[in-house]
Order: C-alpha cells, then sequence, then structure tokens
C-alpha cells in the first residue's frame, strides 16, 4: 500500500510503497477514511533532532488524526463489525498506570519506555491506505461523516482539552478569551468557545481570511501588530481576558497573551514554536497563571464527538488525495492553507 513516511529527522517525507500492517492482538485494522495534516507533523520531521525531548525515531508513516472504517480484527478482539466508522485516540500509553487508568494516555507515568508516543508520533499512521490501532483506542462515528471527522482526534480534541481546563475561568458573565493562531486547531477553539461559555471571543492570526472564517465563527477579531495589546484591553473594558490559548507559542504571540492577561486569568500555551518568556512580580496580573497542555483524554475525544454530531464542531476541510499529500505538506508549511487538510486514499 502506499504511504507518507518520515524516513529521517530533517527531510521532508516521502510518499512510498510499505507492506500492508497486519492488526496484531488487541489491536483492528481500518481502511484509513481521513487523515489530517497538523503543524506537529512539520515539527516532526522538520524541526526535531535526534534525541531531543518530543522526538520520535523514524522511519514511520506519519498522521495522528485519522479516521477510518473496520476492516479486520486482530486475536481476541470483539463488539466490532466490519465497515464500522470510528476515530482514533492517537496517544497510547502502557494502559495500566494511574493517568492511562483515567484514559489520559498523554500523560503516562511510563512514556520514557514505551517504544512510542501515538499512532502517528513513533508508530505507523494513517498517510495511508490502511492503518492498525489498538482496539481500546477507537472512538465510534456512527453515522456522521468520517472524513470531515478526521481532525477531531487532535484540532479539536486538544483546544477542547485545553479549554475545559479554563472554564472556571470563563464561567459567568462579562468573561473574554483571546485565540491566537486561526489555523487547523484555532478555529475549532473558537468554536468550541463559542459552543461551551458565554465568553466574547477575541481572534488573531496574521493572515486576512483565518480572522475572516473565525469571524464567521463567532470571534471578534484584531489584527496583529502595533498597538494589537491596547485594542484587546479596550474591548475587555481595560480588565484583559480571563483565559488565553495560544496556538502558535513563539516568543512574540506568548508575550502579546501575557500583556493581555486580566488578573486571576489563564494562559494555556498549545503552539509548540518554542517560544521562552520573561517572568517577574509586578509586571505579572495577580494570581494569573501560564500553563501549556498536550492533546487530551479518551474520554474528552467522545465528548467532542457528541459536539460534531451536534453540529457545534465543523472542521473546515480542504480534501487532498493521498497522490496530493506532499503538496498539502507544503501548503501547510508554508501557511497556505486554510482550513485542515484532510487527506483521503
Ligand atoms: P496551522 O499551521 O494550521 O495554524 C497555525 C496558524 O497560526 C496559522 O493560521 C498561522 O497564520 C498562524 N500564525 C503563525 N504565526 C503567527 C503569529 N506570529 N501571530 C499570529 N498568528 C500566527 O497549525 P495547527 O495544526 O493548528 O497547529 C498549531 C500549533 O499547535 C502548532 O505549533 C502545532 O505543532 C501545535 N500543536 C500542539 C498540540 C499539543 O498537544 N500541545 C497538538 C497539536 C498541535
Ligand atoms: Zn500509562
Amino acid at each position: 500500500m502506499r504511504a507518507v513516511v518520515f524516513e529521517k529527522f530533517h527531510t521532508f517525507p516521502s510518499l512510498t510503497e510499505v507492506e500492508k500492517p497486519v492488526p496484531g492482538a488487541g489491536e483492528v485494522l481500518l481502511k484509513v477514511a481521513g487523515s489530517g495534516a497538523c503543524h506537529s507533523d512539520v515539527a516532526i520531521y522538520n524541526e526535531f533532532d535526534e534525541g531531543a525531548p518530543g522526538a520520535q525515531n523514524p522511519p514511520f508513516v506519519l498522521g495522528h488524526e485519522v479516521s477510518g472504517w473496520v476492516e479486520e480484527v486482530g486475536p481476541g478482539v470483539e463488539g466490532f463489525a466490519q465497515g464500522e466508522a470510528h476515530l482514533v485516540y492517537g496517544p497510547i500509553g502502557c494502559g495500566h498506570c494511574k493517568a492511562c487508568s483515567r484514559g489520559q494516555d498523554t500523560y503516562c507515568e511510563n512514556a520514557a519506555t514505551m517504544p512510542y508516543l501515538a499512532t502517528g508520533i513513533g508508530r505507523d499512521g494513517g498517510m495511508a491506505e490502511y492503518v492498525v490501532v489498538p482496539a481500546r483506542n477507537l472512538v465510534p462515528l456512527g453515522d456522521a461523516d468520517p472524513v470531515d471527522a478526521a481532525p477531531l482526534s487532535d484540532a479539536a480534541l486538544t483546544p477542547y482539552h485545553a479549554i475545559k481546563n479554563s472554564l472556571p475561568n470563563l464561567s459567568g458573565g462579562g468573561r473574554f478569551a483571546l485565540v491566537i493562531g486561526l489555523g487547523g486547531l484555532g478555529q475549532i477553539a473558537v468554536q468550541i468557545l463559542t459552543a461551551l461559555t458565554g465568553a466574547t471571543v477575541i481572534a488573531t492570526d496574521m493572515k486576512e481570511d483565518a480572522m475572516r472564517r473565525a469571524e464567521a465563527n463567532g470571534a471578534i477579531t484584531v489584527a496583529g501588530g502595533e498597538g494589537q495589546v491596547e485594542r484587546i484591553r479596550e474591548i475587555t473594558g481595560g480588565r484583559g481576558v480571563d483565559a488565553a490559548f495560544d496556538f502558535v507559542g513563539a516568543t512574540p504571540t506568548i508575550k502579546t497573551a501575557q500583556a493581555s492577561m486580566a488578573q486571576m486569568g489563564r494562559l494555556t500555551v498549545v503552539g509548540i514554536a518554542g517560544g521562552v518568556t520573561e517572568w517577574s512580580f509586578f509586571a505579572t496580573p495577580y494570581e494569573s497563571t501560564i500553563t501549556n497542555t498536550y492533546w487530551g483524554t479518551i474520554e474528552e475525544l467522545h465528548e467532542v464527538v457528541a459536539m460534531y454530531r451536534k453540529g457545534q464542531i465543523r472542521p473546515d476541510v480542504e480534501r487532498y488525495s493521498l497522490d496530493e499529500a506532499l503538496e498539502a505538506y507544503r501548503k501547510l508549511e508554508s501557511g497556505q492553507l486554510s482550513g485542515r487538510a484532510v487527506v483521503v486514499p
């Protein structure tokens, strides 16, 4: 079968022929319906050095945002019918530590001794005609469109987790949220904030079309550049925002978010652009928090699917064939995508 393979650090992936995988004990073979191209893939093949924290050794098939139809089950797997549509929960922990037992494989306490982090991150992923995943990582989609659902696995689950952790900051009237970076994750973050909170959502991106789409999703937009923080503060009546989500994570975006915070606000950095920040007592709004998050739990993915089925999450999908998958990655790298590229093999 054909697959997009990460072959070497700091090297663009290739579209190549690999063996069709066979499901082992406890695993399921899926015929891939859709596989989203995430900016983290670019970090995997372009930015990580061998041995760096988070780096996974090649070769493996990319694609950690995957949906598909059950094709075959491995030994010991029961309760799945051929042709059923499922979404893949990507993270794979040891399955028995405290974190894994609450469905949070992302924070597996035995991650250091696991051979891979996730489907498509260290282990073969879904940028291919078929993928094998552990049966316990499947979330049923019912009759919902599985292709448009693919981005839910990461582009929706990651902001959902970050937003859920910030809900105490956003509950009550007159609250403000800030979303920086309106690509795959950021657009869905605006939809989730609109659906789950009554907060006013302020959003920003360098791209005009991304800001127009965020407005259509319910946000007020503020352009970057000189005076941006002052404009954000003005919208909040001078108080600042109660929760901010940075889907870029570069030094200037973290700085903008920090400068926009209200007292007791919470800033979550989700983007992994390698930004660094300074902290000092009097420059920090009292009791404001800065934190990060990584992906989400399988229970939250069930909740995300429920929001998708209700029309509260509507991934903005650009479909690509497997032959065009590398073009999708080139566009993602150069910022030419609007919406999420989903490869439909
Ligand atoms: P994307 O390329 O689809 O979107 C990024 C958006 O940010 C684009 O619209 C771009 O124009 C905008 N942007 C870039 N620099 C900016 C700046 N200085 N100011 C304002 N806007 C700017 O990327 P994505 O797939 O949505 O991923 C977003 C980030 O989140 C990436 O860094 C990715 O690696 C990371 N990520 C983190 C997790 C996690 O668990 N923490 C999970 C998935 C993705
Ligand atoms: Zn574990």
